[in-house]
């Protein structure tokens, strides 16, 4: 338990915390007195330190309600009652009252833990000793009847004084139970609500840290993507300049060159232009990490996209010895896309495929009707699985394939298969994870497998949803 549980406690803990009503249930309570009165017919009260009523058994006495009826009686009787409330045990014991009708009432402290938190009232009853009525009331009030309040005074309860000490006594001790488990229970509960509230607050504490330190990371993130997104710009320009000499160099425009000299040139050019490819994905790259990649969607047709893919690869796929293939499935339904951003994930994955096939294997492009798993919120928290129609795009290869624990890491930033055939074809690792988040800025998904047709090779397979929203 921690420091401030700890106090907590100690707070619960201090006597003068409780009063005699957080303590006992005013139920049991009320039960309690019913049964002594049953018992004794002496009427008792509780009262709290406070002065609130916690239980009233018995009834008003007949003798009571008659003098209530008479003005001087009343008030008088109004008087003592008054005195009763007023006497406290603590500062003057336990103490028997007399009234102006003879009968007495017995007052007692209830004490807990060498504190007193309440009262009992017990009375209106008569001593062995009262006999008649005295002759003061009727001094008093001569408008009082003498037979009938006399006849009235002879059925009030009659007990010894001692006896309802005792009385008293064992009420007091019964109650000091009743108090000890009612203690115990508040302790026990009290304990119980201050570990929680501890808990709660070590919970709440971790929380901040936690919200803090992703702000934290939030902030870092931002400033990396800004900071490739500057660099990557002001790197750009000067790329250029280079790129568009050592080419004009190479064309013989600035003069000839020996073989030697455009040799080299050609290498400046190769490399500057090796260069500007990885700086373009670095800005693709911070652009879709911060969210400023905006993508310009119209409706567009898969097939010739996949078609003007292949054609492209084509040139350098031929001079490899590797064959590409397309297929796609007639009657496909228009995707509502950004044509530029599609071309470059699947020119991004056919690229691959040529790169990673050797001499005499095959590229297959193709595209046929699929369907999407989407999750949409309903408004009320709830996830609605809803499954929309796709169109699912399939590059595979009959290449060196991709071991199976590496397949979700390929889509990395940076990321490259640590195998010599990778190295050997160089690449900036940055292709599969502008795929990925391409893909994704369309509601779609991209996963590799095996190319299990050819046993060998990978499949890279796209799926984006198409315009008609399909819910099964
Ligand atoms: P790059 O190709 O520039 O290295 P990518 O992000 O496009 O970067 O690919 C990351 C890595 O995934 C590659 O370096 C390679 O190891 C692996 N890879 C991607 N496509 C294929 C493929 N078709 N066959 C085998 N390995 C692949």
């Amino acid at each position: 338990m921690g420091v401030s549980a700890e106090k907590s406690l100690e707070e619960l803990t201090m006597r003068d915390r409780f009063a005699l009503e957080d303590l006992v249930d005013r139920e049991a309570l009320g039960e309690l007195s019913e049964g002594f009165y049953k018992l004794f017919r002496v009427p008792l009260r509780i009262f709290s330190e406070s002065g609130l009523l916690l239980a009233d058994a018995g009834e008003t006495h007949r003798l009571y309600t008659y003098l209530a009826t008479l003005k001087k009686s009343s008030s008088a009787v109004q008087e003592v009652v008054a005195m009763v409330k007023t006497i406290d045990p603590k500062l003057q014991g336990d103490v028997t009252y007399p009234c102006v009708t003879g009968a007495v009432y017995r007052i007692v402290g209830v004490t807990y833990d060498r504190r007193q938190l309440g009262r009992i009232i017990l009375g209106p009853f008569l001593p062995h000793s009262v006999h008649d009525l005295p002759a003061s009331l009727l001094d008093l009030d001569p408008e009082i009847e003498l037979p009938k309040a006399r006849d009235l005074l002879a059925e009030m309860p009659r007990a010894r004084e001692e006896t309802v000490a005792e009385i008293a006594q064992h009420l007091v001790r019964t109650l000091d139970l009743i108090l000890f488990s009612g203690h115990r229970a508040l302790l026990a509960s009290s304990m119980h609500l201050a570990s929680v509230q501890e808990s709660f607050k070590e919970l709440q504490e971790k929380n901040e840290k936690l919200q803090h330190a992703v702000d934290r990371l939030k902030e870092l993130d931002r400033l990396k993507s800004n900071f490739l997104a500057t660099v990557s710009h002001e790197l750009r320009t000067p790329l250029t300049s280079i790129i568009g000499y050592s080419e004009m160099l190479v064309e013989g425009m600035a003069g000839d060159l020996n073989l030697e000299q455009r040799d080299f040139v050609r290498t400046i050019y190769e490399k500057g232009e090796q260069l500007l490819r990885l700086i373009k994905g670095l800005l693709d790259l911070s652009k879709l990490e911060s969210g400023t990649m905006s993508l310009s969607k119209s409706y567009i047709d898969a097939a010739p996209l996949v078609r003007d893919v292949a054609q492209t690869v084509t040139p350098v796929a031929r001079k490899k010895g590797v064959q590409i293939v397309v297929q796609t499935e007639p009657g496909l339904p228009e995707l509502w896309a950004d044509a530029a951003r599609l071309r470059q994930v699947f020119l991004n994955l056919a690229d691959n495929a040529v790169k990673f096939t050797p001499t005499g294997g095959s590229v297959t492009l193709s595209a046929q009707i699929s369907s999407l798993e989407s999750g949409a919120e309903d408004g009320s928290g709830l996830v609605l699985l809803a499954r929309r129609a796709a169109i699912e795009f399939r590059v595979s290869d009959t290449g060196i394939g991709i071991p199976e624990s590496e397949r979700e890491r390929v889509f990395d930033a940076f990321y490259q298969v640590d195998s010599s055939s990778t190295r050997e074809q160089g690449g900036t690792g940055l292709g599969l994870s502008i795929v990925r988040r391409l893909v994704d800025a369309h509601g779609g998904a991209v996963h590799v497998e095996d190319n299990r047709r050819s046993g060998s090779g990978s499949v890279f397979v796209v799926r984006l949803p198409c315009r008609r929203a399909t819910v099964f």
